[in-house]
């Protein structure tokens, strides 16, 4: 058998712990003696959208850099500056032949959106429009400002930017480039769902992927799957070895990938497969508990800016993770406020409040920890965090890994490693409400799953209530047991709705879009229906908007 697999394979597989000996000749870079090692790479295709998904660590922004000319494979030859006549000898007969011949000649002109968005406020300086006009060499600068919806920030520096803004900032930069090849490194943290898919539409939209290469890195498998024709999975052990797989149909890809088998490699890159389990149905709520929130119709008006939000009455029970979705600016944060009793409503009352809030903030930067290591992080939010004995190191630092971590500087950690230390510092704390804002940016597929299983087991343990801020919509129906819609017109007028199960607030959420979403028979995940198609059109006839 492959090795890993618990039942009997039906399939003779072969696994990542009995991998033949002929993959060496496929090393395409290693880093140094003993550091992490590439196997294949994706292929760029004309004509169609190529996306990635493997965990992190797993050899995504390094596969990209190579196919950028960014960094020169060195086939496993520690230290060696290789020819590029060489380099193209070795994919000879491949795709990647003509691809990297063209690229050794300088003949493809590649671009790059960057994973890290945060990186560029301290890399660059000046307003948004200019530095867009100056980028514009398509002469399409308004089209895709129009696109993104950005044109509220062109007058703004860059330093001002919020996450979600500089993240559409720096699309737009790459789009308005003439270039042949289009890298998407992560293109959706920090972005709420109707800007995840404005992103997707933007790039079909603005790139002639028949004369463009494009690839996109994405761990939102609702917009990788929307936005891709083709996936490559990149499997392995992450930070020791990568291996890229053959190109699959987007779909089947997909799930192959949260099947964890590979059936044009016969690999079996998993022990189970990943499931995120879709709720239909509808919590009873424990007569006998008490609310640790209860607040009637409540309306507040901000004096200074005008933006008004109406809040229908609700309740939140101990255990329960409450889903929140919509826009920036709707006033989420508003309602949290108003809950925790740090502004009063105008009219209408929160009935039962909580005293003490922990909140994980949307931006990640190291700044947001006041000490060094991981450990004195931990240790601060609460002191029985790191003993070993406890129910909290067992169910938080180690399901998250971070007891592998503890002695490594805040500064050091990848953008997933903070987002785990952020979430785990967040849920250590004590307090009655844990407000966790978009907790899945950077984080691969796995890492989302387990995030959300930490999640529900430690507010379940210690009876309180969380509120997730999450616009991973398949992540958002795992993680919570009903969600709060909001809806509006963001720094206007913003409504909220009363808590609903998740059939019933996706459904309010899409039809606020116009978008429609259907569930794929073979793994049950949610897919977006083409605008306009049969589906589309047919879901929409009788307003059921997510997965009838
Ligand atoms: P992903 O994008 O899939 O998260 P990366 O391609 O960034 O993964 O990194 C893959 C592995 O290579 C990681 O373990 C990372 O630490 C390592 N790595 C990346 N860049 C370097 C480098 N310049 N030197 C040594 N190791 C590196
Ligand atoms: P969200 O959390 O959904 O992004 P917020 O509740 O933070 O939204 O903000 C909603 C709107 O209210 C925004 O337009 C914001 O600019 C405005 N706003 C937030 N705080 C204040 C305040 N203290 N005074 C005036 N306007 C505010
Ligand atoms: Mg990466």
């Amino acid at each position: 058998g492959c090795g890993i697999c618990v039942k009997k394979c039906p399939f003779n597989a072969i696994s990542i712990v009995n991998l033949p000996d002929e993959l060496e000749k496929n090393v395409v870079h290693r880093y140094g003696e003993n550091m992490f090692k590439l196997y294949n790479l994706p292929i760029p295709r004309l004509g169609n959208i190529m996306g990635i998904i493997g965990r992190n660590g797993s050899g995504k922004t390094t596969s990209i850099k190579i196919l950028s000319g960014l960094l020169k494979p060195n086939l496993g030859q520690v230290g060696a500056d290789l020819e590029w006549d060489n380099i193209i000898k070795r994919f000879r007969g491949t795709e990647l032949q003509t691809y990297f011949a063209k690229l050794a000649n300088n003949k493809i002109r590649p671009v790059v959106k960057i994973q890290y968005v945060e990186l560029v406020k301290r890399r660059l300086k000046g307003r948004v429009g200019e530095l867009l006009k100056k980028a514009d060499e398509r002469g399409i600068d308004r089209e895709v400002v129009d696109k993104l919806a950005i044109k509220h920030v062109l007058d703004r520096k860059i330093s001002e930017l919020s996450g979600g803004e500089l993240q559409k900032f720096l699309v737009a930069a790459v789009l308005v480039k003439e270039a042949d090849a289009y890298f998407f490194d992560e293109s959706c943290s920090y972005l709420d769902v109707k800007e995840r898919l404005r992103v997707a539409q933007a790039i079909r939209e603005f790139i002639d992927v028949s004369k463009k290469y494009v690839m996109v890195v994405e761990h939102d498998l609702m917009v990788l799957d929307y936005i891709s024709d083709q996936v490559s999975i990149i499997y392995g052990e992450p930070g020791v070895y990568g291996i890229v797989s053959k190109p699959y149909g987007v779909r089947t890809g997909i799930n192959h990938y949260l099947e964890g088998y590979l059936p044009a490699e016969n690999m079996r890159i998993r022990r189970e497969p990943i499931h995120f389990r879709i709720q239909v149905d509808i919590r009873v709520k424990p007569e006998s508990e008490y609310p640790i929130l209860k607040w009637t119709n409540i309306v507040k008006t901000y004096r200074t800016s005008g933006f008004k939000l109406f809040i229908e009455a609700g309740e939140a029970y101990p255990g329960e993770v409450l889903g929140i979705i919509g826009p920036n600016g709707i006033g989420k944060t508003t309602f949290i406020k108003l809950l925790g009793g740090v502004l009063e409503p105008d009219e209408g009352e929160v009935l039962v409040s909580v005293e003490t809030i922990s909140f994980k903030p949307q931006e990640l930067s190291p700044k947001i920890f006041p000490e060094e290591t991981v450990a004195a992080n931990l240790r601060r939010a609460s002191p029985n965090t790191l003993n070993p004995a406890s129910w909290i190191y067992a169910e938080l630092i180690r399901k998250l890994g971070l007891n592998k971590m503890l002695d490594r500087y805040v500064a050091d950690l990848s953008g997933g490693e903070l987002q785990k230390l952020a979430v785990a510092v967040a849920l250590a704390k004590q307090a009655d409400l844990y407000l966790l804002d978009e907790p899945s940016a950077y984080l691969d597929v796995e890492e989302r799953l387990t995030v959300a299983k930490v999640i529900r087991r430690i507010i379940e343990e210690k009876r309180k209530t969380a509120m997730i801020v999450e616009h991973d919509l398949m992540l958002q129906n795992y993680v919570s047991d009903e969600v709060i819609v909001f809806y509006g017109k963001p720094g206007i007028e913003g409504y909220a709705s009363k808590p609903m199960s998740n059939r019933e607030g996706f459904n309010k959420l899409l039809k606020e879009l116009g978008i429609t979403v259907r569930r794929d028979p073979q793994s049950g995940r949610p897919r977006v229906n083409k605008p306009g198609s049969y589906l589309d059109r047919q879901q929409k006839s009788i307003g059921q908007y997510y997965m009838p």
